[in-house]
């Protein structure tokens, strides 16, 4: 388990059935808007109903009702056609020879289904700079299922793993996507950090959480969006990672936290240099070792911090 988790706390599969009975037909894709359009897909047979579309050939020529409904596992016809109507207008086209995709419903069954009809992004094993923060081993990184990770190939200890987009990929060497993953993941996590959701703008809560479950770390940090209910957890460490002490810190140590991946440091991607100093209120102090001197940061309950000294 990574010390990194990412997770939305919404569930999209809410069935509007009854309320969107209307005139599905007369809506253009223009007059849609974004939260129908996951109303209108927050269905299995709806989804059920483009994917049989294009596995009986859509893109070639009309589906008859009779193939997609022998196709999709549903006994009701009343019920199918239900679903079917709703999809009618914005993601397909009813003619007298059958169903077809209109291209909004094109573009959702190839976001939906690339993962299983066509091959996966897929990236393994490759060189990556810095040393594993438990046994010191070289570290790798390698791209599976829409995640990158960062680990080490001698203890399988994993300093990090984040969703990616695989577009992230194209015409990028491995050099560059680590650097690009540097950036994005450390930006999701500082924007957290400073109470905006990375997901959606909204406003997030930030709190220490004592011993996480199915967590390697003994105190964490959560994000929880309030209007999204996206959750991050990571590290303390890695939310320091904009904060001006530690950057300046750094700097004056030939240090650039802004380029230098973060994985490679201890404090980013383990709780080791962490120590509790107060369990009620929680205080937690990270201490950050650069170039023979240290930066001890004291860390309050909401994340914040309320000190910082410098040992040389
Ligand atoms: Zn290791
Ligand atoms: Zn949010």
């Amino acid at each position: 388990m990574s010390q990194f988790d990412r997770s939305a706390g919404t569930d999209a599969s809410a069935d509007r059935d009854g309320d969107r009975d209307g005139p599905a037909a007369l809506r253009t894709e223009s007059r849609v808007l974004p939260a129908e359009v996951f109303a209108t897909l927050g269905n299995d047979t709806r989804v059920a109903v483009l994917r049989a579309l294009l596995e009986l050939g859509a893109d070639e020529a009309p589906v008859s009702f009779t193939d997609l409904f022998d196709r999709v596992d549903i006994d009701d016809s009343a019920n199918f056609s239900y679903h079917l109507r709703q999809l009618t207008g914005h993601f397909i086209r009813r003619s007298d020879e059958g169903y077809e995709f209109r291209s909004p419903g094109r573009k959702v069954v190839s976001a939906i289904f690339t993962g299983t009809l066509t091959e996966r992004a897929q990236l393994g094993f490759f060189p990556a700079d810095g040393a594993c923060y438990d046994c010191g081993g070289d570290l790798h990184g390698w791209y599976v299922d829409d995640d990158l990770s960062v680990g080490c190939v001698d203890c399988g200890a994993v300093q990090v793993s984040y969703p990616f987009p695989s577009g992230g990929l194209d015409d990028r060497t491995t050099d560059e996507l680590l650097q690009a993953f540097h950036h994005y993941v450390r930006h999701h996590y500082c924007l957290a950090a400073d109470g905006v959701c990375p997901e959606c703008t909204g406003s997030i809560d930030t709190t220490l959480v004592r011993d996480p479950d199915d967590e390697a770390l003994d105190v964490a940090v959560e994000h929880v969006c309030r209007r999204c209910s996206y959750r991050l957890r990571s590290t303390i460490g890695v939310t320091l990672l904009d904060h001006a002490e530690t950057l300046v810190f750094h700097s004056d140590r030939g240090v650039d936290l802004n380029t230098a991946p973060f994985w490679q440091f201890d404090w980013c991607v383990s709780d080791r240099l962490t120590t509790v100093v107060s369990e009620d209120p929680l205080r937690v102090r990270v201490t950050l070792p650069c170039a023979g001197d240290e930066l001890r940061v004291l860390i309050d309950d909401t994340c914040a911090v309320t000190e910082t000294t410098l040992v040389e």
